[in-house]
C-alpha cells in the first residue's frame, strides 16, 4: 500500500517536473520571442526617427532656401518697380493729355498693387521665421490716421458713404510705436470695410484703454455697414489665405492674407484683434495696442528748409535720376556718385551735409564707403556726417548691418518722397536719435 503511494508520488512528481519545465521552456522561448520583437521595433523607431530627422533638417533647409528666395525675389522685383512707380510720378507731375494723365494713373496703380502682394508675401515670409520685428519710434497719431485713410478715401466718396474718425479726447497725440505697421493694420481694416460695403457708413474710433504717464493701452475699431460676416467664419478669416467664402474671391478679389498679418502685427503691438459683426448689417473690427508717450518738449525749429548739400550714392540710372528729382523738388543740392569709391573720393575733396548711401553697389557697396568714411572722420578727429541707407532689402539683418557699419538711418525702397524728407528733417536735429 505504502508502495503504490510513493509510485503514485513519484509518478505525479515526474508529471508535474515535466510540465514545469515545459512550461519553463516555452516562457524562455516566449521571452526571446518578445526580446525579437522589441529588438526590431527599437531598430524601426531609430529608423523612423533618423528619416524624421532628415526630413526636419530638410524641411529647415527648405524652409530658408524660401526665405532666402523670397528676399532675392523681392529685391529683384523692388528695384525695377523703384522705376516704374517713381518715373511714372515724375512723368504725371509733367504736362500731360487726359488720356495721358489716366494711362499712367492706371500704371502707377497696377504698380503699387503688385509691389502691396509682394510686400504681403514678403511680411508673411518674415512672420513664419519668426523675423519681423517692430521698429518703434516717436510719431503723431493724426499724421498716421491721415496717410492710412488716404488710399480709400477716393473708392469711399466715390461710393457716397459716410466716413467719419473719433479720436477721445484723452488719446495722447504724439505716440512712440511702429506707426508704419499701425498704419499697415489700418489700411486693411479699412481697405476691407471699404471693399465690403456699398452704402451707410464706415467710422474709425479710437480710444485709451489703459493708460499710465508713459504708456497707453489703445482701443482702435473700424465699423461699417455692409455685407457682415456670419459667424461661423468669424475666427478662420484672420488666418492665412483664409476669407468668408469662396464667393468672396471670385466677387471682391483680395488674397486673404491682410488679416492673417494685421493679426501678426497687433500681437507684436502687444494687443488682440477680433471681429463683432451679423450677416446683413456689417462689421466692427477691433484692435488693441501698447504704445509708449514721450515726454513733452519745445519743438526745434527744422533748418531743412534752406537745401542741404547731399551726397547720393546710387549705381542705377533710373534709380539716380528719382532720388536727384525728389531731392532737387526739396530744394537740396545733390552730388551724385555711382558707386562708393568714387563716394569716398569725393566725401574727401568736398564739403557735404548728408549721404543717401545704396547698399548694394558694384567695385564698393554701401557698407564699405561707409565704414571708409568713419575712418576719414576719425582720422580728421572731428565730424559726424549723417549717412542715410537705402536698399531694396528690407530684412531685419540688412537693418543691423547699416547701423554696424556705422549708417545713422535707413530707408527702403521704392523711396517714399514723404519718408524721405522726414528723415532728411530728422538728419538736421542737433540731437537726432538713430534711426535703424
Ligand atoms: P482679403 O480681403 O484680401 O481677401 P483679408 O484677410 O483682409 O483678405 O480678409 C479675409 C476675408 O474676411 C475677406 O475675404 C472677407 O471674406 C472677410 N472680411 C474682412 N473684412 C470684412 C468686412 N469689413 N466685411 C465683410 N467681410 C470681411
Amino acid at each position: 500500500m505504502l508502495i503504490a503511494l510513493i509510485a503514485l508520488l513519484a509518478i505525479v512528481f515526474m508529471v508535474g517536473w515535466t510540465a514545469w519545465r515545459a512550461h519553463l521552456k516555452r516562457i524562455t522561448a516566449e521571452q526571446a520571442q518578445l526580446e525579437e520583437i522589441v529588438r526590431e521595433r527599437t531598430q524601426e523607431l531609430r529608423k523612423e526617427r533618423d528619416t524624421v530627422l532628415v526630413a526636419k533638417s530638410k524641411a529647415e533647409e527648405a524652409s530658408n532656401a524660401k526665405s532666402e528666395f523670397l528676399a532675392i525675389i523681392s529685391h529683384e522685383i523692388r528695384t525695377p518697380m523703384n522705376g516704374i512707380i517713381g518715373m511714372t510720378d515724375l512723368a504725371l507731375s509733367t504736362r500731360l493729355t487726359t488720356e495721358q494723365r489716366e494711362y499712367l494713373q492706371s500704371v502707377r496703380a497696377s504698380g503699387e498693387a503688385l509691389l502691396a502682394l509682394l510686400n504681403d508675401l514678403l511680411d508673411l515670409s518674415k512672420i513664419e521665421a519668426g523675423a519681423l520685428a517692430l521698429n518703434p519710434a516717436e510719431f503723431e497719431l493724426k499724421e498716421c490716421l491721415l496717410d492710412a485713410t488716404r488710399p480709400v478715401m477716393v473708392a469711399i466718396h466715390a461710393k457716397n458713404i459716410d466716413f467719419h474718425i473719433k479720436v477721445d479726447e484723452n488719446v495722447p497725440s504724439s505716440l512712440i510705436g511702429d506707426s508704419m505697421r499701425l498704419r499697415q493694420v489700418l489700411i486693411n481694416l479699412l481697405g476691407n470695410a471699404e471693399k465690403f460695403t456699398e452704402s451707410g457708413s464706415i467710422i474709425v474710433h479710437i480710444k485709451v484703454k489703459e493708460s499710465t504717464e508713459k504708456e497707453a493701452i489703445l482701443l482702435f475699431s473700424v465699423s461699417d455697414t455692409g455685407i457682415g460676416i456670419a459667424e461661423a467664419h468669424q475666427e478662420i478669416i484672420f488666418e492665412v489665405f483664409r476669407q468668408a467664402d469662396t464667393g468672396t474671391t471670385r466677387k471682391y478679389g483680395g488674397t486673404g492674407l491682410g488679416l492673417a498679418i494685421s493679426r501678426q502685427l497687433v500681437e507684436l503691438m502687444g494687443g488682440n484683434i477680433w471681429v463683432e459683426s451679423s450677416e446683413g448689417r456689417g462689421s466692427t473690427f477691433y484692435f488693441t495696442g501698447y504704445f509708449g508717450i514721450p515726454p513733452k518738449r519745445t519743438e526745434m525749429p527744422s533748418q531743412h528748409d534752406s537745401g542741404l548739400n547731399i551726397l547720393l550714392v546710387e549705381d542705377n540710372p533710373v534709380n539716380q535720376k528719382l532720388a536727384e528729382a525728389l531731392l532737387r523738388r526739396q530744394h537740396h543740392k545733390v552730388t551724385i556718385a555711382a558707386n562708393g569709391r568714387i563716394a569716398v573720393d569725393l566725401f574727401q575733396q568736398q564739403e557735404f551735409q548728408l549721404v543717401l548711401m545704396d547698399v548694394q553697389m558694384p567695385e564698393m557697396d554701401g557698407l564699405e564707403a561707409t565704414r571708409r568714411i568713419r575712418e576719414i572722420e576719425q582720422k580728421r578727429g572731428e565730424g559726424h556726417i549723417h549717412i542715410i541707407a537705402m536698399t531694396a532689402f528690407d530684412q531685419e539683418g540688412d537693418r543691423a548691418k547699416c547701423r554696424d557699419a556705422g549708417m545713422d538711418n535707413f530707408l527702403s525702397k521704392p523711396i517714399d518722397a514723404r519718408l524721405l524728407s522726414a528723415a532728411i528733417a530728422a538728419s538736421t536735429q542737433p540731437n537726432h536719435s538713430s534711426g535703424i
